[in-house]
């Protein structure tokens, strides 16, 4: 393709031509979206079952294509993370975020970390400046960052959530489960909140050692001071079982799916 003339090793590790090339227009995609303004956040409630009422809402990223149809994170994300573009999204996230809890007073809002974000040292300090700017109370932002990438990157992880407790804001573990799961890591990360990955929690109704593991996830966080979160809660069965196993919030399609703001008022 290159012509002749040339000369070119390849080892079965390359990446292919093809996923390159898919690559590189996503990457021009994204950057396009980023300046014309196309992504959008979406927020699902997360309930607090013993009141029914929501404690906050998560942001969950959408992008609209060029053609007008939405784009999903799990499309984007991964190739945003590969090309740096990331470090973009997670700001416009934070800006974004902060921005709607200025504007909707007694709202709290989580929004997902990348794993870059992690060794990224502006996050902290774009923090702070937006917190004061909007005289934003920071007890109502949260941050969910996966069991994964907090493991993969334990030390530098753990320092983010320090650091960004201190200045007053809650952490939570996402897809808790899905990986390690285990009691050395939780007692060293700094975490408020657990959430307990989805798989555990769809098959509730019908798997006995699913539900004896979230019961002792959700006694072990307990008392560890930390609040449990389940996600993918789709229906009166689940809700039923996580009432009773004293799971503190439910997330999921049962409730809400994520929308617009506008449209879950
Ligand atoms: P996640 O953080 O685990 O988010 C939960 C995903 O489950 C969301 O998918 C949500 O729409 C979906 N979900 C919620 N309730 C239910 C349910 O009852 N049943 C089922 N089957 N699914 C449910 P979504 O919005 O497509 O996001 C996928 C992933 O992309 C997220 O997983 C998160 O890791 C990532 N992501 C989303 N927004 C952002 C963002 O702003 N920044 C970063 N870095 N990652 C994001
Ligand atoms: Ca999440
Ligand atoms: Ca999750």
């Amino acid at each position: 393709d290159r012509g002749r003339g040339r000369w070119h090793l390849f080892s079965s590790q390359d990446t292919s031509r093809e996923q390159l090339n898919d690559r590189i227009l996503w990457k021009e995609e994204i950057a396009q979206a980023l300046r014309e303004e196309r992504f959008e956040l979406y927020f699902q409630p997360i309930i607090h079952l013993a009141t029914g009422a929501p404690c906050h809402f998560e942001a969950l990223l959408r992008m609209r294509g060029k053609e007008g149809g939405m784009v999903f994170p799990d499309r984007f994300i991964p190739i945003a993370e590969k090309t740096g573009l990331i470090q973009n999204i997670d700001h416009w996230v934070l800006d974004q975020a902060i921005e709607t809890l200025a504007r909707n007073p007694g709202m709290r809002i989580a929004i997902n970390l990348s794993a870059n974000a992690m060794d990224d040292p502006t996050i902290l300090s774009l923090l702070k400046q937006r917190i004061q700017r909007h005289r934003i109370a920071p007890e109502r932002l949260s941050f969910e960052i996966t069991e994964s990438v907090a493991i993969d990157s334990l030390s530098s992880a753990t320092r983010l959530m320090r650091s960004i407790q201190d200045l007053g804001c809650r952490f939570a573990l996402d897809d808790f489960g899905s990986g390690y799961a285990s009691y050395a890591y939780l007692r060293q990360l700094p975490v408020d909140d657990i959430k307990i990955d989805g798989a555990f929690i769809r098959d509730l109704p019908n798997n006995r050692e699913d539900r004896i593991f979230v019961k002792a996830i959700t006694d072990m966080a307990h008392g560890m001071d930390k609040r449990v979160i389940a996600e993918f809660v789709e229906n009166t069965d689940i809700l039923t079982i996580l009432e009773e196993i004293g799971v503190d919030c439910a997330q999921g399609y049962f409730f809400s799916r994520p929308a617009r703001l506008e449209d879950l008022r």
